[in-house]
């Protein structure tokens, strides 16, 4: 098992033991996506970092063609910065919790943060206001908690159990209002990379991810997007597909009740394809919306994952964030194998950041089994009226059965037998509320 240090140990990224997955399957097309996903958010980072704040104007004189050193942060070539940082919070969390425990999600943040957690140099360097609000806000509630539960240390209240946490009724979600910024949307990949194999809680928890640090509607539908559209890249969607007006009506099934807001679904709706880029308007800014668009834009303009990245890096502004947001989906779309090789050596912890792509595979796998035979013997105990009813339920959404009974013919049916039933598609209902399907 790939084990994350604590963060009193100080441990540097490139020093944490890689043990890779033994029930990892190399070169299959998922593992290569899950594994282009997170390569291509950290590759962006990087290429990005040493020109952060540059203004188009500049790129346009002195465009980036590679990693290079030095930069706002001072970074040697292939180092990144926070919006790495974060994706490799959550992935570790989604590992090593084995699923989605935004409790945790919290505290490693906050370790990054406080103590320079999975940060390319050992310390937080690069946060943007409303996910450092956020950080504050989760610390002094913690510290509230702490004294009222009368513990020692910050450990003891980072490592709860988290029926505690729930007892206490402790809010993660820490985010003040109308927090706009991109800060959720650039580390979002290892959540839709966990879960895609079930793309509704996909792309919920991918929202739920959001609203820990950015809590404003627009902010986690961004989220809720863009998880879907990396979803959609893992399981093989062309990127006509992805990139399509329609895609959003095609998978509305996937966001559940709640319709996207209407700033999300102008940008659904094509808005990035601007043909002249920057002079059209599109612009990498750290407004979430304006990023979501600059990324998208990259990735419609791009013929490849190279040409994509320096799309995306070389617009100015948040350079790092606008090409980290654009390699998650276009790693997962063209795959690890297509991100250049010589980015991928210069990429600080490459070793590390790979072996968690992959861990990310075969825990999400691990999960959706243990919850498949979860449900399984849930099944299995129902008695034996709902057993029956289940089975039947189960032909006509596997599409057996063309069609359900209707109520008439199912009144006539039970009418002679003098039984009285409620109608099957009420027990579908119950079946599918209690996660029976
Ligand atoms: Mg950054």
């Amino acid at each position: 098992m790939l084990k994350f240090p604590s963060p009193y140990q100080k441990v540097l990224p490139h020093d944490i033991p890689v043990i890779y997955p033994q029930d990892y399957t190399k070169n299959t097309t998922i593992g290569n996506r899950i594994v282009g996903s997170i390569v291509g958010l950290a590759v962006g980072d990087a290429l990005g970092a040493s020109v952060e704040f540059r203004s188009h104007q500049y790129l346009s004189a002195y465009p980036i063609f590679g990693m290079m050193s030095g930069g706002t942060w001072g970074l040697e070539a292939g180092q990144w910065t926070d919006d790495t940082s974060m994706a490799l919070c959550l992935a570790a969390s989604l590992i090593t919790e084995k699923g989605y425990d935004a409790y945790d999600q919290m505290v490693r943040y906050k370790w990054w943060y406080k103590y320079g957690y999975l940060s390319s140099t050992g310390h937080c360097f690069d946060i943007g206001n409303g996910t450092r609000d956020a950080l504050d806000e989760f610390y002094a509630r913690q510290n509230h908690l702490k004294k009222k539960l009368n513990l020692q240390h910050d450990l003891d209240v980072d490592q709860l159990p988290r029926r505690i946490i729930r007892e206490m009724r402790f809010n993660v979600n820490c985010s003040k209002p109308e927090t706009l910024g991109n800060g959720a949307l650039m580390r979002l990949a290892p959540v839709p990379l966990f879960f895609y194999r079930k793309p509704s809680l996909a792309v919920e928890l991918s929202g739920q991810s959001a609203c820990l640090t950015h809590g404003d509607d627009i902010a986690i539908d961004a989220c809720r997007y863009y998880g879907a559209l990396i979803v959609a890249a893992i399981i093989g969607e062309s990127k006509e597909n992805i990139l399509s007006e329609q895609f959003y009506h095609t998978h509305r099934t996937w966001f559940g009740i709640k319709p996207l807001h209407s700033d999300i679904i102008y940008i659904a709706n094509g808005s990035f394809k601007q043909p002249g880029g920057y002079k059209d308007g599109i612009r990498g800014k750290g407004h979430v919306v304006m990023s979501l668009e600059a990324a998208l834009w990259a990735f419609w303009k791009g013929k490849s994952f190279r040409d994509g990245v320096l799309n995306a890096v070389n617009l100015g502004d948040d350079t790092d964030t606008t090409a980290a947001i654009y390699g998650q989906l276009a790693g997962a779309y063209y795959t690890y194998q297509k991100i250049p090789q010589n980015w991928i050596n210069q990429l600080y912890a490459n070793s590390l950041i790979i072996c968690i792509g992959q861990w990310l595979q075969v825990s999400g796998y691990r999960e959706t089994q243990k919850s498949k035979h979860k449900k399984a013997q849930r099944v299995k105990s129902l008695p034996p009226n709902l057993l029956k009813q289940h089975t039947h339920v189960n032909k006509i959404l596997s599409g057996g059965i063309q069609h359900l009974p209707t109520e008439k013919k199912h009144k006539k049916r039970h009418r002679s037998k003098h039984v009285k039933s409620p109608p099957v598609i009420d027990l579908a209902e119950i079946l599918l509320k209690n996660e029976l399907f």
